[in-house]
This record gives C-alpha cells, sequence and structure tokens, in this order.
C-alpha cells in the first residue's frame, strides 16, 4: 500500500484503520453528528496534554497546519503586552517572525541554533525587562533538542509571566503536563507525532485563560482563538467550515493512542528511537547533539565528509526510504532521521541496513559522489538521453 518508508518528523505513514477513518460517510458539519465527533476528540486528546478534567482545559481545532495554531496563539493572546520568544531554531525563529508581525511589543532571545537554552540568561532577562508572556518551542525541530517546559514553565511563572508553548513536533511522543509546567497556551498538529493526516492543529489552552481572550484586539478572523472557543463551548463547533474527514482520521489515531497507553507510546517511540541511533552510530557516525537533550522521535546526523547528502538520499529514495535534509544553517550539514507513524522495529532494520550499503559505496567508490551528482543533475534539467550519455567527468560535479 505504502510507496515509502517515511522516515522523517512528519508527514507519517498512518495506521490502516486511520487511512479507513478518512472515507467513513459524509455528514454536515452542522448537524449534531459533528457535534458528537469533535466532543470525543477533544476528549481524547486532552490526557496528551495531562489535561484530564475539561474544565480546567480546552481544546479548539484549526483547519490548517501546524503553524495555524501558532498563527492563532500569538494572535489572540498577547493584545499590546510584551511577548518574549526564546529561540534556539528554526521553528523558535517562525515563532519569532510571526509575533513580530502581529504584535509591537515583541522581543527575542536567541540562543545559537542546536544550542541549549541558556536558563540564566533567561532569568536575568526576564528579571531585567517587564515581560508579559514567554513563548518557546518545546521540541525545536531543525536540530531535534527538547526544550525544557518544567524549567522554563518555573521562570516564567516566578517572574508573573505567562507561558505558551510550540508543542507541535513533541505531542504524543514526550509528557506534556501544562498545570504542572504552567502552560497556558500550547499548539500541535495532526500530522507529527499525533500520527495522522496533516492539515489540523489544535490549541490547548487553559479554560480561565480562554475566557479572557474576549477582552482583547481581534487581529485575525479566521485564527480568532476567542471565536474557536466560543463555538466550541457553546455549540460543539467549529466557526467555519471544518475539513471533516481529516477529523475522523483524528479521531481513530487518538482512540489507537489511548488504546496502546499513553505512557507505552512514549516508550515505544523512545526503543524505536534508541534502536535507530545505536544502529547509526554502529555504522560509524555522529549526531549533531548529545543524545540525552534530543527529543524522541528525531535523529540529527551530521553528514560525514565524503557524503553528499543530496546524493544519499537519492540512493534511499531508490529503496523506498524517505528521511529529511537540514534546513537554514544546517543544509549540507546534517540530515534527520524520525521514527513516529507506522514504523516497526524491521522496518528500522531495513532502513539501517540500506544505509550501511549506500555508505559503503560512498567509501569504497569515492568517484561515486560525482557520477550519482552529474546524472542527478541532469535529470533534474530535463535531459535528454544524449546528455546523459556523456561523460560524468565532462560534467563539472558540484
Ligand atoms: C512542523 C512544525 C511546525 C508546523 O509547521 P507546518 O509547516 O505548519 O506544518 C511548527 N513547529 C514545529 C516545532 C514543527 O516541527
Amino acid at each position: 500500500m505504502n510507496k515509502y518508508f517515511l522516515f522523517t518528523p512528519g508527514p507519517v505513514n498512518v495506521a490502516q484503520n486511520v487511512r479507513e477513518a478518512i472515507c467513513k460517510e459524509d455528514i454536515c458539519h452542522r448537524e449534531v453528528d459533528f457535534d458528537r465527533l469533535l466532543q470525543s476528540i477533544e476528549k481524547k486528546i486532552l490526557p496528551i496534554f495531562g489535561a484530564r478534567e475539561t474544565n480546567d482545559y480546552r481544546a479548539v481545532f484549526i483547519t490548517g497546519s501546524g503553524t495555524a495554531a501558532n498563527e492563532a496563539i500569538l494572535s489572540s493572546v498577547v493584545g499590546d503586552k510584551n511577548i518574549l520568544i526564546l529561540s534556539n531554531g528554526e521553528f523558535g525563529d517562525r515563532l519569532h517572525n510571526i509575533s513580530k508581525i502581529l504584535n509591537k511589543n515583541t522581543s527575542v532571545l536567541e540562543f545559537g541554533w542546536g544550542e541549549k537554552l541558556d536558563l540564566d540568561e533567561i532569568e536575568a532577562h526576564l528579571k531585567k525587562h517587564s515581560i508579559d508572556i514567554v513563548a518557546m518551542v518545546h521540541h525545536e525541530t531543525s536540530s531535534g533538542m527538547l526544550n525544557s517546559l518544567e524549567e522554563v514553565g518555573a521562570l516564567s511563572k516566578k517572574n508573573g509571566a505567562m507561558f505558551i508553548v510550540d508543542c507541535v513536533s513533541s505531542a504524543g511522543a514526550e509528557k506534556i503536563d501544562m498545570k504542572k509546567c504552567h502552560i497556558s497556551f500550547c499548539s500541535t498538529s495532526s500530522s507529527k507525532a499525533i500520527a495522522s493526516y496533516s492539515g489540523l492543529s489544535v490549541v490547548v489552552g487553559q479554560t480561565s485563560e480562554f475566557e479572557k481572550l474576549k477582552h482583547l484586539p481581534v487581529k485575525s478572523t479566521y485564527l480568532n482563538l476567542s471565536r474557536f472557543y466560543d463555538f466550541i463551548k457553546n455549540h460543539s463547533q467549529t466557526p467555519n467550515t471544518p475539513a471533516v474527514h481529516l477529523f475522523y482520521a483524528l479521531e481513530q489515531t487518538l482512540a489507537n493512542i489511548l488504546d496502546e497507553g499513553i505512557e507505552e507510546r512514549y516508550a515505544s517511540l523512545k526503543n524505536k528511537a534508541n534502536m535507530l541511533r545505536q544502529g547509526m552510530l554502529d555504522l560509524g557516525l555522529k549526531f549533531l547533539i548529545d543524545q540525552k537533550d534530543m527529543c524522541s522521535v528525531l535523529t540529527t546526523v551530521l553528514v560525514p565528509s565524503h557524503v553528499n547528502v543530496g546524493v544519499l538520499r537519492q540512493k534511499l529514495r531508490e529503496r523506498a526510504i524517505i528521511i529529511y535534509e537540514g534546513k537554514g544553517c544546517f543544509k549540507n550539514k546534517v540530515f534527520q532521521v524520525g521514527n513516529i507513524g507506522e514504523i516497526s522495529l524491521q522496518d528500522i532494520q531495513f532502513f539501517l541496513d540500506s544505509l550501511k550499503d549506500i555508505l559503503h559505496d560512498f567509501s569504497a567508490l569515492n568517484i561515486q559522489n560525482t557520477r550519482i551528482d552529474t546524472a542527478l543533475t541532469l535529470s533534474m534539467t530535463e535531459a535528454t538521453p544524449n546528455q546523459l550519455g556523456q561523460s560524468p567527468l565532462s560534467v563539472q560535479a558540484r
């Protein structure tokens, strides 16, 4: 059924029952059928955020990818207050870029990409400046670094700031306790560790904070969190037309997580990550960050000097394996291997065996790099058979 093994941080290979759920009956989203579907999904998703009592926390559902949920939070909870973004990678930078457009009192503390957040520096900053809201990413997907909710949450509380978190790539894989970590709002999406199709995102928030949103200025119509809250609270509905069939799939994947058990799911993902990591270490590969700082969904691997990452990805693709390449300052320096979705231990072994073969080819025959690369370059520019017949040496290697 699947063309590819998606060893990516999302999208994922979905479970068979999730694939079937998306084909369920057609319903009208303004009928009671959808009200019930939404109630069921909300009830199932809250435990992933440690929020079992629906009274204290609510979840709202947005048709749109993870960025929609982040933009909904950043456009709806800040008003004219001071927001500080903590960034140590691409997704922290994205939060900053979104907030800058929406909120004039946006500031940022930047740590390097792949560096840890410096808690002393954050504390000193919070003491010195008047900050009302602190925002950060839980799992910084660009490096694989898991930032500490507990520590930053405690610092925010101590300094009287609200704490909001992008949990897009960690929810469903890592423990998130909103109450214990003093998180007022956090976001996630359907297509990462939650393991459904892409296209839905979620904001989970404290009910008391949702209630206050109606007093704040409206900065977006579609992504107005206050409206989402109002609709779910009063009508069990979404303000605009939802992608109904994606909701069926989301309900099924959440049921799968609860059936397996949340803790068991975390342990299973960790086990897969450990197998993947040990296997890659055994092949002589090295990682961008310390294993103890990694999230259990993704491993960021340094590209060995004799390997061209474009060629590596193509060679894996020929074996139906898809991995991710590094972005921004990590481009060509790292590749990323995910272990979420329907990936079995056998699939991981298949990946490791394939990687071993390909790395062996790279070392045994260094010219391979040039030759495949040349063929790739030509095929990407729609080469004629004549051109492909040329000696690789006549085409400049990148
Ligand atoms: C994937 C991701 C997002 C959302 O990106 P989309 O392109 O909107 O799906 C946001 N934050 C993090 C940390 C992510 O990994």
